[in-house]
């Protein structure tokens, strides 16, 4: 299925297996891999296959799709790693702290006095 792409998004290089990541599940209209600087143990992204910088702009069939795709990951999460909780988080425009801008959730597991401030 086609979907927007940006040639100078890491995450649309990612998607067009231009560049490597560790790969975790995919399906037609999302991915999901390792964060390449994880915060905690398992610290996951799950991305829209299309080019969507944030969440006003997605469409909202692809945003369910990448939310079902974060839940399979954070279900992965918990029963394999045994966190003591998770945390999905979601940022939109570098006021709120958003680096990439291509539409991503992460799946950050937790653990007792892990260093996480949110
Ligand atoms: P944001 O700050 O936009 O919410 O999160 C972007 C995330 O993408 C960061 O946690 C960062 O470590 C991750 N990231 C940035 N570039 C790459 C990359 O090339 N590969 C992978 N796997 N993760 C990346
Ligand atoms: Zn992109």
């Amino acid at each position: 299925m086609s979907h927007p792409t940006d040639g100078s998004c890491i995450f649309c290089k990612i998607v067009a297996g231009q560049f490597p990541c560790f790969k975790l599940f995919e399906d037609e209209t999302t991915i999901a891999f390792m964060d390449i600087n994880p915060v905690n143990p398992g610290h996951a992204l799950a991305v829209a296959k299309g080019h969507w910088p944030t969440v006003d702009v997605i469409p909202t069939d692809v945003l369910g799709d990448v939310a079902r795709t974060a839940q399979r990951v954070a279900k992965a999460a918990l029963a394999a790693l045994e966190p003591t909780g998770v945390n999905l988080l979601q940022s939109n425009g570098p006021g709120a702290g958003q680096s990439v801008p291509h539409l991503h959730v992460h799946i950050l597991p937790r653990y007792p006095d892990d260093k996480v401030r949110l």
